[in-house]
């Protein structure tokens, strides 16, 4: 739980610490501002995304579902600035067939976005929730993010992406399923972002 009296005490000492008047007129609120925000933000720290998965259904769909370009914001661990991209997100069903509600994959995505992270672990965090909700035959994440810590200082590369994967079960054994999955996710109609 964020801790809002809190987090404007240190946002604060922070504009003073960086040599700012936290009392001039465009930052008096700024404390407040920020708290609010950070509720937001780290809402999904102390919950279990992968609770959106456990309401399934039976369709007798035993084949790939993929859900791309799933949008979300996250917060990079290391600097506490935005990392910004899209999910895309697939499992084979397992033979029963039972399949999760789509948009409860955008659910997860946002879940483990809503907290401090990094790509790589968020990356596998899916494909571990998928793999242990839904036991499917397999399942595949790809992100694709643009990292302000990169981006707004140094050599500020914009536009420049880090990709990450993880794949489990048919799409690791199996080259055939996983370029297929790969084929939908290149496939889509706009370019990121
Ligand atoms: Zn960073």
């Amino acid at each position: 739980m964020v801790d809002h009296p809190r987090v404007q005490r240190v946002i604060r000492e922070l504009l003073e610490a960086i040599g700012e008047d936290p009392s001039r007129e465009g930052l008096r609120e700024t404390p407040r501002r920020v708290a609010d925000m950070y509720v937001e933000l780290f809402e999904g720290i102390e919950s279990d995304p992968g609770e959106h998965l456990r309401v399934t259904f039976e369709v007798g769909h035993d084949e790939m579902v993929m859900v791309r370009d799933i949008p979300f914001t996250s917060l990079c661990e290391h600097h506490l600035v935005p990392f910004v991209g899209h999910a895309h997100v697939a499992y084979l069903p397992s033979a029963d067939g039972r399949i999760a509600g789509l948009s409860k994959l955008a659910r997860l995505v946002e879940g483990y976005a809503r907290r401090l992270q990094v790509q790589e672990r968020m990356t596998t965090q899916l494909v571990e929730a998928m793999e242990r909700e839904l036991k499917p035959r397999g399942s595949i994440v790809v992100i694709e993010a643009e990292h302000f810590c990169m981006s707004m200082r140094g050599v500020k590369k914009d536009g420049m992406t880090t990709v990450t994967s993880a794949v489990r079960g048919v799409f690791r054994n199996d080259a055939a399923y996983r370029a297929e999955a790969l084929q939908y996710i290149h496939q889509r109609r706009s370019a990121w972002p």
